[in-house]
């Protein structure tokens, strides 16, 4: 037995990074900032909404029900694909945005932890970025290559064998 071997029974399994499902926090954190807003808005008491508030709450809670992306889904505030429609989506934002600075103020962690949630939304998106802009980098490297081998005199060409590829 080698020591490899030894050393990976002596050592913990490292296990596989669980999936957290934020997604009752995020409906918590929704429903939570729903109300603050609509409470200074809309002359309601009480985290209690008005009609055109519940309708769009309704809405959302039942989209983020029915999210394609599971409980790995990005927060709704910052998805690429909202789903509510074009103009509950931009009502929703703005209620967002607007009522997380009430909720750093009554419920400072749960605005906290919303906001490294939306952090780590761009970043991921960062990085794919990124990721790509990498492969086009090495598809236009290709196309400058086949180009120049293309350009380049037969005479200058041919001696090298090109074993590469
Ligand atoms: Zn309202």
């Amino acid at each position: 037995m080698g020591i490899l071997d030894k050393l990976k029974k002596i050592l913990p399994k490292r296990k596989e990074p669980e999936l957290k499902n934020n997604v009752p926090k995020e409906r918590e954190n929704i429903r939570k900032t729903f109300g603050l807003y609509c409470n200074a808005n809309h002359g309601t008491e009480g985290g209690r909404l008005c009609p055109k508030c519940t309708a769009l709450l309704t809405t959302v809670m039942l989209k983020i029900q029915r999210c394609p992306y599971g409980i790995a889904k990005p927060i709704c505030d910052a998805c690429e694909t909202p789903c509510f429609g074009e103009v509950p989506t931009k009502e929703f934002r703005a209620i967002m945005k607007s009522g997380q600075k009430k909720m750093l103020l009554s419920h400072p962690l749960m605005a906290v932890r919303h906001k490294i949630a939306s952090l780590g939304v761009e970043y991921a998106k960062i990085q794919r970025d990124k990721k790509s802009t990498n492969k086009q980098k090495e598809q236009e490297e290709k196309v400058k290559s086949q180009i120049a081998s293309a350009t380049r005199s037969p005479k200058s060409s041919k001696p090298k064998k090109r074993r590469k590829k």
